[in-house]
């Protein structure tokens, strides 16, 4: 709230009150007064009023309108902190001129499968590798993952390949044992607005892929990071996973307008994850491609040696070969737009 906006009639008396309410709150106001209006600029750092606060001002007598100039989040964006956030993660740079690629499968299956598709993805080019163990599964009957066994794997392809680690934390009770094999906490799409887990992860000193909610708004996805930031964490990656629209032909529709918008609000790397977002395999690729062109600074991508029996998201993830063909269609796209991959 920084601009209050007084009714044509406002009483002197009515300006008064506006006045002390900002003065009781340690702010000053600055009136100006127009032939018509009369116009209270808020002096301070507003940043800590609350939207409660402010609807209270506007239901004050003389009151037309409040307007807020700064964002209600303050550490993640880019208004407070002009220049770009880069992460790094044992030698690989998020944010950088590099566009890093997040490859694997959704889920950890067992320990050769993954040891499979870790080789085969980091030989195409994949910087990071990625499986879920705490899996958040629409029904309670789907494989919901292997859990600690899951994340043993996870490190031992590490051990074995360098790749760094990025795996799902759902629940605050399994933060100690994902802070021990995770180089990257992921905080699905499902509880972007999961505010006690939000904080929990802001206290650790771990980057955080923070995936979209499944129909959370741009400002309410930068607020979630600024939940996160708020704890003194300010290593949030964002990634853009597709919205619940009408569409059916998608899993979810993938808002790639996002990224400049991004781009814009916000310091914060952001990445794309076209696998969840279209959900099918043959537009998992094309998708991937405007993302890079988009001006993402990585991608997240499912992989499967085989996909047909996969325990979940089978349906959306790439062979080994496709991704590496869809790793060499991306590097002329991304130096068109200035990067590498
Ligand atoms: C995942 O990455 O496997 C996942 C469950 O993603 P999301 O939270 O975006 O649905
Ligand atoms: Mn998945």
């Amino acid at each position: 709230m920084d601009i209050i906006v007084l009714k044509p009639g406002a009483t002197e008396e009515e300006l008064k009150r506006i006045v002390k309410k900002l003065e009781h709150r340690g702010l000053k106001a600055n009136i100006s007064k127009g032939t018509e209006r009369t116009i209270v600029g808020v002096i301070g750092d507003t940043s800590k009023i609350t939207e409660e606060e402010e609807n209270a001002i506007r239901l004050m007598p003389g009151v037309e309108d409040v307007m807020r100039i700064l964002k209600p989040y303050k550490l993640a964006s880019r208004d407070f902190k002009s220049e770009d956030t880069t992460i790094d993660v044992m030698g690989q740079t998020i944010g950088g001129k590099k566009i890093q690629v997040i490859a694997g499968p959704c889920a950890v299956e067992n320990k050769t499968m993954l040891m499979g598709i870790a080789e085969k993805v980091k030989d195409a080019g994949a910087t990071f590798i990625r499986g879920g163990a705490f899996k958040p599964r629409t029904s309670p009957y789907s494989f919901q993952g292997l859990g600690e066994e899951g994340l043993k794997y996870l490190a031992d392809v590490r051990e074995k390949t360098g790749l760094p680690v990025v795996t799902e934390l759902m629940d605050p009770r399994d933060i100690e044992v994902i802070l021990k094999y995770a180089d990257i906490i992921q905080i699905g799409a499902r509880n972007m607005q999961n505010f006690r887990l939000l904080l929990e992860v802001g206290a650790c000193n771990k980057p955080i892929l923070l995936k979209r909610g499944l129909s959370a708004t741009i400002k309410e996805w930068l607020m979630a990071a600024e939940y996160i930031m708020s704890k003194g964490n300010q290593n949030v990656i964002l990634c853009e996973r597709g919205i619940r629209t009408f569409e059916t032909a998608t899993r979810n529709t993938l808002d790639l307008s996002a990224v400049p918008v991004l781009k814009q609000l916000t310091h914060l790397p952001v990445i794309v994850d076209p696998s969840h977002a279209v959900g099918k395999l043959a537009y998992v690729a094309p998708m991937a491609k405007a993302a890079v062109a988009a001006g993402a600074d990585g991608l997240l991508i499912e992989v499967h040696t085989n996909p047909e029996e996969a325990l979940s998201d089978g349906e959306q993830s790439l062979k080994p070969d496709e991704f590496k063909k869809l790793m060499k269609e991306l590097k002329p796209i991304a130096a068109a737009v200035g990067r590498e991959i």
